[in-house]
C-alpha cells in the first residue's frame, strides 16, 4: 500500500468535550480511512502507484478522468492538515509572527475570525474552510468537496472540515457553532505559524 493513514497527533478523547472521541473515531477511523483505502484500489498499478501524496493530488487535479483519485487524495491530505489544525488547549488569538501577519493582512485578529466564520458557514454542501498564503498575502478561502489550497497555487497554514461528518455527532446542523468552537477552543496556532515560516 502507497499511502498509509497517519495517526490522530493526540488521544482521540483529547479535543473533548469541543469534538467528542465518537466523532474523532468514526471521522479519522472510518471516514479518512475510506479515503486512504480509495485512493491505494485506485492507484493499484497505475503510474501513480508509488507516487508521494502530493503528487498525486497534483496530477490529477483538473483532470475529468481522474476525478476520482483527485478526490480521495486530497481528501486524505485535507483531513491529515486537519488533525495537526486543531489541539487541546487550542483557540483563542494567536502571538508571535503569525499574530503580527493576522494584523497586517486583516486588519485585527476579530476581522480574521469573523472572515473564517463566515467562509465555513457559507460553503454550500461539503468543503473546508481555510487560512492559506497567497502572494505573500493570507487569505480566508473555502473549497467545496476535496478541493485543496495546493491545486490553487496557495499555502495552506490552517483548515476546519465543514463536511457534516466533521460536526452532526456533536453539533447536529449548527455549523456556526462548531466554528465558533473550533476558532475559540480547538485552533493549533504554532501549527499555523510553523507552516506560515516553513
Ligand atoms: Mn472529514
Amino acid at each position: 500500500m502507497a499511502i498509509t493513514l497517519p495517526t490522530l497527533p493526540y488521544e482521540a478523547h483529547a479535543l473533548a468535550p469541543y469534538i467528542s472521541a465518537d466523532t474523532l473515531g468514526f471521522h479519522h477511523g472510518k471516514h479518512h480511512q475510506t479515503y486512504v483505502t480509495n485512493v491505494n484500489n485506485l492507484i493499484l498499478g497505475s503510474d501513480l502507484s508509488d507516487a508521494p501524496l502530493e503528487e498525486i493530488i497534483k496530477s490529477s487535479a483538473n483532470k475529468p478522468e481522474k476525478a476520482a483519485i483527485f478526490n480521495n487524495a486530497a481528501q486524505v491530505w485535507n483531513h491529515t492538515f486537519y488533525w495537526h489544525s486543531m489541539k487541546s488547549g487550542g483557540g483563542g488569538a494567536p502571538s508571535g509572527a503569525i499574530a503580527a501577519k493576522i494584523n497586517e493582512d486583516f486588519g485585527s485578529y476579530e476581522a480574521f475570525v469573523e472572515a473564517f466564520k463566515s467562509a465555513g458557514a457559507t460553503q454550500f454542501g461539503s468543503g473546508w474552510a481555510w487560512l492559506v498564503l497567497e502572494n505573500g498575502t493570507l487569505k480566508v478561502t473555502k473549497t467545496s468537496n476535496a478541493d485543496t489550497p495546493m491545486v490553487h497555487a496557495q499555502k495552506a497554514l490552517l483548515t476546519a472540515d465543514v463536511w457534516e461528518h466533521a460536526y452532526y455527532l456533536d453539533y447536529q446542523n449548527r455549523r456556526a457553532d462548531y466554528l465558533d468552537i473550533f476558532l475559540k477552543h480547538l485552533v493549533n496556532w504554532e501549527f499555523a505559524q510553523s507552516n506560515l515560516l516553513a
